[in-house]
């Protein structure tokens, strides 16, 4: 079993990717072979300054290690240190069809309105990651509900080119969406949009590296509604925001949505909130204060980033080397 996923350095890492991706991750690591790397190039697709970049490759390296992320157990490592990922995109640019990437959702949200003038990465990044999948030979990879689509495009890819050049190269991946509420944590101001590092809004996410206050804070300000909580958590459809509050309170017990309700049955959210807000400081607050430990000392980090690219590179090279050999280039 060989698990590859990724989160891109853009932002500070927020509850969804802790709990729909980092804190999964972390699971694995002692279950199979686990290589979690920085996508930097994919960060590329949004206007970012690049020495802000190059802290925030950093930056969250360090998040995913105070986070649980083991560099003895796990490989770690940025997108760009390992060209290969690059390299095996162009191949796969030319086996995915335009079609195919028309229909992805990240870039109709992405892109919004302003598709004539979004860049060509963007729209393309969809490939990029089927690459930084296909080329480890992963058989797992874990991500949240948002990426679905994704993997299932880079399936698409894997089989057409094993079947175009006649080859059984590529495993086709599966998505490995984590069970329960943590797959897609929403907005803390809209319970229909996505926990998002894009999302302009501070307050609509909890980051790893906000105080117990501030956490405090956009939980006391999280947006609701006025109805007390009922006992089945089939009563909370059409109500987006109650229903992830006990979502994300379900993730971070490990108790079911039922579970939860039982407790706070008939209450309001001025009972729930309280409580959810401790649950949230009593996870968050001590990788945080790892985060401020670890970031101190980039030598480190970077030492951990080097070692990781070298061993990322070294099984990425057999699985490149007969994708060029399949096309016809390089011997
Ligand atoms: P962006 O808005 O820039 O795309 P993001 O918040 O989606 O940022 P990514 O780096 O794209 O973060 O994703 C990292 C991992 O976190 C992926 O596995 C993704 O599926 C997961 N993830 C992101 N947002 C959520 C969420 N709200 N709930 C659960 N998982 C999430
Ligand atoms: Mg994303």
């Amino acid at each position: 079993m060989r698990v590859v996923s990724g989160i891109q350095p853009t932002g500070d890492l927020h509850l969804g990717n802790l709990l729909g991706a980092i804190l999964r991750w972390v699971r694995m690591q002692d279950e199979a072979e686990c290589l979690f790397f920085l996508a930097d190039l994919h960060a590329l697709t949004v206007d970012i300054e690049p020495a802000l970049l190059r802290a925030n490759v950093r930056e969250m390296a360090a998040a995913l290690i105070a986070s649980g992320i083991d560099p003895d157990k796990s490989i770690v490592f940025a997108h760009s240190a390992v060209p290969a990922h690059a390299e095996l995109c162009w191949i796969l640019n030319c086996t995915a069809r335009m079609g195919w990437l028309n229909r992805m959702t990240q870039w109709k949200d992405k892109a919004g309105k302003n598709r004539e003038g979004s860049s060509v990465g963007l729209f393309d990044y969809p490939v990029l990651q089927a690459a930084d999948v296909l080329i480890y030979q992963a058989t797992h990879v874990p991500v949240g509900e948002d990426q679905k689509q994704h993997i299932e495009l880079a399936r698409d890819i894997a089989l057409k080119f094993n079947n175009d050049f006649d080859i059984e190269l590529f495993i086709p991946p599966e998505p490995f969406i984590g069970g329960g509420t943590a797959a897609r944590v929403m907005s803390l101001r809209d319970g229909t949009a996505k926990m998002s590092k894009s999302d302009p809004s501070e307050q609509s996410r909890i980051h790893l590296t906000d105080s117990d206050d501030v956490i405090a804070q956009k939980i006391r300000k999280a947006k609701t509604d006025p109805d007390p909580l009922p006992d089945d958590p089939t009563l909370l459809e059409g109500r987006p925001e109650a229903k992830n509050l006990v979502g994300i309170l379900a993730a971070m017990t490990g108790e079911t949505p039922e579970t939860v309700l039982q407790r706070f049955a008939g209450q309001g959210f001025g009972a729930f909130k309280p409580v959810l807000a401790d649950a949230t400081i009593a996870l968050v607050g001590p990788l945080r204060d790892r985060l401020i430990e670890l970031r101190r000392d980039e030598t480190a980090l970077d030492a951990i980033l080097a070692a990781g690219a070298e061993k990322a590179a070294a099984l990425a090279a057999p699985t490149l080397a007969e994708a060029y050999r399949a096309v016809g280039l390089r011997g």
